[in-house]
Parts: structure tokens; sequence; C-alpha cells
């Protein structure tokens, strides 16, 4: 029956210096991810009073696959607070009255409704009635055909009628969307993502503050499975569905590891391995114009995770490093990986690059001058950096 969406934008509306410019991508961002889901046939994207509208001719609803594929595409947005699928009519009352007992019809009859209300608003003043008599004339329709009792605070249901100059809007449901700013409205991020949990999950909190995320993976092949791969490519692939095609690099760094693993003693091994993929994603980030880091560290998780540690490692960066999940906790970084949708593939087992080699007590408080005087005696380090670096591969991730 619908045949618009309704698009709320938070965060982005606020922004008063560079409104102009987040309204930009945020339209682009909008754009792309309609054409991503394809096939939805003579549908337009406008803006009005604040938000965008999708919408096609009245006599053309949606059908239930079109607006679920249009819903969840527009509320994987970022930028975007809500979502409501609406009847869009002509602004006379019968049609408006019409298209409010009809939506409250199917959800009376699809889920528990006990409660109501109306709720009217006039961004266009020439219209004859006030919102107060609109919601009172609409709501007794309502009750005409449903007894039931009006509730201003928290009802089960509430009917959306927005008056415009050019039409009229009705909505019975208002799907949450991520908020936060529009990818590449903030520039491009080089995202260090592993198999694990945390990574997709960082990346996530970045491309919501407008993150270009450009992802690079660290493997150890043949010590680590192909498959660790395709499951980094697959936590990317699940991204994409939020950041748009994402192109991702891949990079053996087998043979710095049994190079360190011979030179440096085994409690120091995580911090020179990562040091070394903190170079070289440094390096990436140099050539594709990105402006910092992000990782998954949270403080105090594991070893590695000690602020000690995070300077050690740090320190090897030539930019900022992001990490958004540095104080959270496990579960509350679970929780989102559920939301976002990578964790059933983290989960996965897989092996982990930076375990190989390890011993039970890893150092905990690693000293960055230390450190540095062992790298120095490394005589054979940056070259094998080098031909890493060459070696690494690209994929695009996502559908374009
Ligand atoms: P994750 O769940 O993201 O793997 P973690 O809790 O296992 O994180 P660590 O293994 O200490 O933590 O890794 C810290 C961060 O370093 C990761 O979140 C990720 O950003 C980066 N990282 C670790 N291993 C790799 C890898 N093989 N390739 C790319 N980045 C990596
Ligand atoms: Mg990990």
């Amino acid at each position: 029956m619908e045949n618009a969406v309704i698009i709320r934008f938070g965060e982005v509306f606020l922004k008063k210096g560079n409104r102009a410019q987040f309204m930009k991508q945020l339209r682009r961002n909008l754009r792309d991810s309609l054409k991503r889901i394809g096939q939805v046939e003579g549908v337009t994207l406008t803006s009005y009073h604040g938000r965008y509208e999708i919408s096609r001719e009245e006599d053309q609803p949606f059908d239930e696959a079109e607006l679920a594929r249009l819903v969840d595409a527009v509320t994987s947005t970022f930028g975007i607070v809500s979502a409501s699928p609406a009847i869009k009519t002509e602004l006379e009352y019968d049609a408006i009255k019409e298209a409010v007992v009809t939506l409250a019809d199917r959800e009376i009859e699809e889920r528990r409704v006990g409660t109501f209300k109306i709720d009217a608003s006039r961004a266009f003043k020439r219209f004859p009635m006030t919102s107060p008599e609109l919601g009172r004339q609409l709501g007794s329709a309502v009750i005409e055909k449903h007894p039931l009792p009006v509730r201003m605070k928290n009802p089960d249901l509430t009917v959306g009628v927005e008056i415009h100059e050019h039409g009229a809007y009705v909505h019975a449901r208002r799907v949450p969307a991520p908020g936060g700013l529009p990818v590449g409205s903030s520039g491009k991020a080089v995202l260090l993502l592993s198999g694990g949990i945390d990574s997709p999950v960082a990346g996530w909190m970045m491309a919501k503050r407008g993150c270009f995320l450009r992802p690079i993976h660290f493997h150890s092949y043949p010590y680590t499975s192909k498959r660790s791969v395709e499951k980094v490519k697959a936590l990317a692939q699940t991204l994409s569905r939020w950041t748009g095609p994402l192109r991702m690099t891949s990079i053996s760094i087998t043979p710095i590891q049994e190079y360190l693993r011979e030179s440096i003693p085994n409690d120091k091994l995580v911090l020179f391995y990562r040091r070394s993929m903190v170079r070289l994603a440094s390096r990436l980030a140099a050539e594709v114009h990105a402006k910092a880091l992000i990782t998954g560290e949270s403080l105090g998780q594991v070893a590695s995770q000690t602020m000690e540690n995070m300077a050690v490692v740090g320190q090897a960066a030539t930019l900022p490093i992001f990490q958004p999940l540095v104080g959270m906790d496990k579960m509350e970084t679970v929780a989102l990986a559920r939301k976002i949708g990578t964790y059933e593939t983290s989960i996965e087992p897989h092996d982990d690059c930076c375990s190989l080699f390890l011993p039970p007590h890893p150092e905990t408080k690693g000293k960055v001058d230390r450190i540095l005087a062992m790298e120095e005696e490394l005589a054979d380090l940056a070259r094998l950096e080098d031909e890493a670096w060459e070696g690494r591969e690209d994929f695009i991730v996502g559908a374009p």
C-alpha cells in the first residue's frame, strides 16, 4: 500500500558549517545504496523540509519485497536516523482518512495493538484543518472501526500524518537507522582488519563517523590457511552493506614473522609483528591518501593491549591510530557485532597470524626505547617489509 519512504537524518542536519558538503555526500550515498539494491522501478529521491523521500506514483505502491529492500538499504546508510514507509496522498481530507484507516487496519491485524494515537503535523500551514483537528477527526475514523483507547504517551500504534504543500504522508512504522555521518564525509582511513570480533566493529564505528574505509589484512600463509583470508573478505563484505564497496589489501607477513622468530625473544614477538603491520598499513595510507589508521584494541583486553604496548605499537605509525573500542567491554562489542552482522562470521574458527609461535606469557609492559634499540639491530627487517609490500594483493569487496 505504501508508495513512499520518508527518510530522516539527524546529526548531518545540525552541522551548520559543512552542512552543504554533508548533504551532498549523504545524497550520493543514498543514491548508491538504492542503486545497489537495484530493480525497484521508477523510484525518485527528493528532499524537502529537512528530509528525503523515495517515492513512486500513487497508483504504483511498492510490493512487500521492494519495500523491505528499500527500507533496509536506507536504514543501513550512515547519516540517516530513521525511515518510515508511507502512503503519499493528495492534500484532501478523505484521501488522508482512507490512508490512515488502511494503515491502522493492517497494523491492528498484524500485531497486538491495545492503544493508539494520531500524530499529525502541518508544515503547510494553509491546509484548512489544524493538526489537533486532524488528530481528533482521524482518530474518530479509526475508532469507528476499531474501538481502541487513544493514548498520547507510548501507544502501541502511532499513525503519523504529515501535511506538506505537495501532498500528505501517512505512516505507521518508524524503522531506526544508525545515525552518524555519511561515509566519506570525514576522509579516508586504513582499517587493520583481522578475522576477529573486534576490528570489523571498530571499522563500522569509524565508518559511522564518516570515514571511508580501506581495509588491510595480514596473513601468514601457509602457517595460516587460505580460508582465513576468505573469512576476512566475508567480514569486509558484511561491512560493505553499511559502507558501500570496499577495496581491501591483503599482505603476507610470513617471511617477516619467520625472521622475527629467529631474532627476537618470544615474549616480545607480538610487539614486533604489530609494529611491522602498522608500518605497512601506514605505507598503504600514504599511497591512498588516508589520514588515519583504525584498529580494534580495547584497553586491557589481552596482553598486547596494555597502555605500554599500545605506545610501543603506536610509535611505529606515521598517522593517528583510531581505536574506537578502547573503552568498551567485550560484551558491548559482541552486541554491536551481532547488530551489524559480523559476529557469526567472526566466531568461525580461523588461525590468527599473531598467535603463531607465541609463548604463554607475552610481554605486557613493552618499553619504547628498548624495543627501538632491538629493532635497529634487525638488519633485514626493512627489506622484508619492502618485499611484503611489493607482494600485496587488492580485492574489491561488495557490489558496486
Ligand atoms: P580482533 O578481534 O579485531 O582480531 P583482538 O581482540 O584479537 O582483535 P589483537 O589480536 O590484539 O586483538 O589485535 C588488535 C588489533 O590489531 C585488531 O583489532 C586489528 O585491528 C589489528 N590486527 C591484528 N591482527 C591483524 C591482522 N592479521 N591483519 C590486520 N589487522 C590485524
Ligand atoms: Mg585478533
